[in-house]
Formats: C-alpha cells, structure tokens, sequence
C-alpha cells in the first residue's frame, strides 16, 4: 500500500487527512449555531495545503484564513469556490492579487482601511473584513477607532464589512480573566456593527463556550490534532505521525559518554539508537535529553516510541541524527532499519513540545522538507 519511497525514506509523516476531517466537524459542532471556517496559514500549519484545502473544504468548510495574499493566491485554484481571508491584509502595491483572486482583505489599521477605499474607488466592489483590536495588542483598529467608524456620518456606503472580528490573547486558558474582558470590548463591537457578522474565537476560544462563537469560529490547531487548551485533556484526533529511521544500535559501556559535549553520561550498559532525525527536520534542538540549557529547567527531553515503548532521547539533538536509549527493549527486538515515532498516535505533538519548551503549534510549522510524506484517508 506504501510507495517504496516512503518505505525506504529516512523520516517520514504520515497525515491522516480522515482525522483532519473529523477534527474540523467536532469543531464546528462544538461551535453550535456558528460556522466554523478553517485556518490554512503556513502552508495548513506545516500539512500541506494542497492537501488540507480540499480535504476541508469536502468536510463542509466554505471559508478559510490564510497570512497573506500570496498564500491566498496559491490557495484560490484549489478552492475556487470558497471564501478566502487574507490576515495581514493590503498593501500598496499587492491590491492586484486581492482583485485577481477573489481574496477578502482583513482591514487591521486605519492605513489600511485608507488604503482599501482608495483601491475600491479604482476598481470597484470588493468584500472586506473589519479587525478590531480587543487586547491581544497585535492587529486591529482599537475598539474606540471602529464603534467611532460604525457611526461616522461621513462613512463611504461602499465600506460594508462583510465580517468584524477580533483575536483572543488567551483563548488556551479558560480561567484567564482577558478573555471575558476581551468579550465584553467585543460585544461593543459586534453592537455597533448590528447586522454584519462578528467572529472571535480560535480553536481555545471554541472551547470557552457559546458566547464565544457569535457568527464564525476560526479554529487552527485543533483541526490539525493539536491541543488547544492547556492542562486538559486534548479531545482531537492526532493528524501527523512523524517517524524516524534507526540507522545504528551500538553498546556504550557504563561510564560511556555520547553525543556532543558528551552530554549523554551513560550509568549501566546501554544500547543507543542513532536515528535519521535532527534540528533540520524541525525535531528541534531544546528537545534534546542532556545537554542543552533546557534541560537545567525541565527534567526530561523528548520520548519517541518503538515496539510498544517509550524510549527517552538522549544527549543533543544534531542536525541530521538524534540518539535514542533503547536498553529497556528486549535487544533481538529493535534493529536497524526500524522506525520510531517521534510524535503521532502514541507520543502527543504537545508532549514533544514541552520537552522543547514550546507549543505544538511550532513542531508542526517548522516541519522541515525532508520527509517522505504520505497521506491516508484512516489508519
Ligand atoms: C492563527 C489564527 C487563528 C487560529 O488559531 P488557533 O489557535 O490555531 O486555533 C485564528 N484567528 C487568527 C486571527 C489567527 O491568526
């Protein structure tokens, strides 16, 4: 079933695009009356846009968020027929592709709203999308700047938003007291734009409950299988398995040292994997066993897991390789030329993260170009 590319490749990902579907149904029912659109930035959150986009899109997603035009514009042959958000919005000088692609502008400033009416009284209507800045201190008009624009008397009529929307700076925390501070500046908002539909959460927001959907919800990460919400249990479907090739086994006797800084002591004899993974492939460098100031905060790097057990990485991460302890399995039962998942089904992406003080979000992007990728509709 396999193409011999991905059964003889030195790391491989395997996307379940089944789980990718399943993932954005859940959310767009746990998003009740609100429809769920999808967000595809960063070529789908490091996936494969090629890929997430019709897969989404056949699940029932009609709208979709991307960073940028040119992303927007890659992504247009592949929906054509679906709303296309672009966050960072115009620009002097890529208006064209906003016009020539049908993508919808995020207006984030007064510049850029300034900028899009003088781009419509040149070539006519275009939808847009009103961002208001309700805390996170990013993007967006501020609150006072939109209810003051909702009711200016002066307002062109051709400046009709066909969304308002704002970001949540803690969407991942429920217990955090921005987030009903942010609601409350939204329904502001969302009151001053009466009749245009208002959108605020991302995938945490989704999970704080219904006053949190209004009209649209924008869930990433929890489509792709991530954890949206700290300190509970994930309820996603993983997306992406990521395995590595056992290159070596080798016997470093106790007392041994490995890896650089020989950052790996070893205190009984032990079997170490040398496996076909390193920083290149975004497995990176602050996951490592021993050896990195990480470790001095954090007690443990990252696990990977080979025939049925967790197996602890050990001394650095390098470029190309990384060092496995595999002492603990039985030593007929691991061999070269074996796989081990670095994340997936059995090691959550979130879990990897942590060891490498960071979020799932950032494995995933940071995906790098040299694995065998596969996609499968199901285990
Ligand atoms: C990236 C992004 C999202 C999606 O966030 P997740 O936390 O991945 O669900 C939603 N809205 C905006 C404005 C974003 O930039």
């Amino acid at each position: 079933m396999h193409s011999p590319e991905f059964l003889a490749a030195s790391n491989r990902l395997t996307i379940d695009l089944t789980a990718l579907a399943d993932n954005w149904r859940a959310m767009n029912e746990r998003s009740g009356k609100a429809r769920a659109a999808a967000v595809l930035k960063a070529d789908a959150y490091g996936i494969g846009v090629a890929h997430a986009a019709p897969t989404l899109y056949a699940a029932g997603a009609r709208d979709f968020f991307v960073a940028d035009a040119e992303e927007g514009a890659e992504l247009r042959p592949l929906l054509p027929d679906a709303r296309i958000y672009i966050l960072a919005g115009m620009w002097p000088g890529n208006e064209e592709l906003f016009f020539a692609n049908d993508l919808v502008p995020i207006i984030n400033s007064e510049e850029q709203l300034a900028g899009f009416m003088a781009a419509l009284s040149e070539r006519g209507d275009h939808p847009c999308v009103l961002h208001v800045d309700t805390g996170m201190n990013r993007l967006g008009l501020s609150v006072e700047e939109a209810v003051a624009l909702a009711h200016d008397p002066a307002r062109p009529a051709s400046f009709s938003p066909v969304l308002v929307m704002s970001h949540l700076a803690c969407g991942d925390d429920p217990k955090h007291p921005m987030n009903l501070y942010q609601l409350q500046r939204f329904r502001e908002v969302a009151a001053a734009f009466e009749g245009v539909p208002a959108s605020l959460a991302n995938s945490g927001g989704v999970f704080l409950g219904g006053d949190y959907h209004f009209d649209l919800t924008r869930p990433g990460i929890a489509v792709y299988g991530g954890e949206a919400v700290n300190d509970a249990v994930n309820p996603m479907k993983p997306v992406v398995t990521a395995e590595a090739r056992i290159l070596q086994l080798r016997t470093v006797p106790s007392g041994g040292t490995a890896s650089y800084g020989a950052s790996a002591r070893f205190t009984r004899d032990s079997r170490i994997a040398t496996v076909a993974i390193g920083y290149a492939d975004g497995y990176h460098r602050s996951v490592s066993g021993g050896g990195v100031t990480l470790r001095q905060a954090m007690p443990s790097g990252a696990f990977g897991f080979l025939h049925g057990r967790k197996v602890p990485h050990v001394g650095r991460v390098t470029m190309d390789l990384s060092l496995f302890d595999v002492t603990d399995l039985p030593e007929r039962a691991v061999r070269a030329g074996d796989y081990i998942e670095l994340f997936g089904r059995n090691v959550a992406i979130d879990d990897v993260a942590r060891a490498g003080g960071t979020i799932g979000y950032e494995l995933l992007t940071s995906l790098g170009h040299r694995y065998c990728r596969t996609y499968v509709c199901g285990a």
